[in-house]
């Protein structure tokens, strides 16, 4: 019969489709961005005491010690003491 054999088709087709639903939900996370391994490095600022991303953190280097702090501000703030006048 012509009708089983397009029900037997419309079957392999929906199996098809089934299979690949689940094969992309399944796929292990592919890594379109590239994961970067130190992002996850969290360093404090001292000013206002904020954990913030090593990697968009100011970095001011004073007496040998490496300080990080959120902004332009905090790390005036810290230097000298005293704000930036903006
Ligand atoms: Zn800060």
């Amino acid at each position: 019969m012509i009708s089983q054999l397009f029900r037997i088709m419309v079957l392999a087709v929906a199996g098809w489709l089934v299979s690949r639903l689940i094969r992309g939900a399944v796929r292990p996370a592919a890594p379109e961005r590239a994961p970067t391994p130190r992002t996850g490095e969290m360093v404090r600022d001292r000013v206002c005491n904020t954990f913030l991303p090593r990697s968009s953190a100011l970095v001011e280097r004073v007496g040998g010690e490496t300080h990080y702090f959120c902004s332009e501000r905090c790390r005036t703030q810290f230097v000298g003491g005293r704000p930036t006048p903006s």
